[in-house]
């Protein structure tokens, strides 16, 4: 189990649709395995695969800094079955450090996945569980938080945002 390197706005994995995962062999349970050891060493609350290179529908979640009650969750093969509500929070993302914007999204979200064991769940949640798992859902899809932005906000960052794609 090892952290692996963080990919960084600019690198075209975060733009791809993510392969769904046909089975949880050793590979997948490694993969899942590493992005848990580097979520928690860089205190994020939520990675998805593409996240570290790998264009496949895996992301995990982890509240357990914020709510004692939440621990590490695995969602493979995600589905969002139902959304509701609209919230606006402040949301980062690891693979934009040091960038912090305020984004509306639906407060309430329904998922079906399935856990690294293979079985398949369905859980139905709020608050900052909900803004996570739709957070990192998007990253399977290829979309990431800046294009919820409005065009002033995003002119304003153009800037900040070329560095990052430079850098990386
Ligand atoms: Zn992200």
């Amino acid at each position: 189990m090892a952290a692996r390197p963080i990919v960084i706005y600019g690198d075209p994995v975060l733009r791809e649709k993510a392969e769904p995962v046909i089975e949880i062999d050793r590979e997948t349970k490694n993969l899942v395995r590493d992005m848990i050891t580097t979520l928690q060493e860089a205190s994020g609350l939520g990675l998805a695969a593409p996240q570290v290179g790998v264009s496949r529908r895996i992301f995990i979640a982890d509240l357990s800094a914020l709510d004692l009650a939440e621990s590490m969750r695995v969602f493979i093969n995600p589905e969002i079955l139902e959304t509701s509500g609209e919230v606006v929070l402040e949301e980062g993302c690891l693979s934009f450090p040091g960038i912090y914007q305020k984004i509306s999204r639906p407060e309430h979200v329904k998922v079906r996945a399935t856990d690294l064991e293979g079985n398949l769940f369905e859980l139905e949640v709020s608050g900052m569980l909900a803004r996570v798992i739709l957070h990192e859902f998007d990253h399977l899809e290829g979309k990431l938080f800046i294009d919820y932005l409005s065009t002033v906000s995003r002119a304003l960052m153009k800037s900040k945002l070329k560095k990052l794609s430079a850098a990386s």
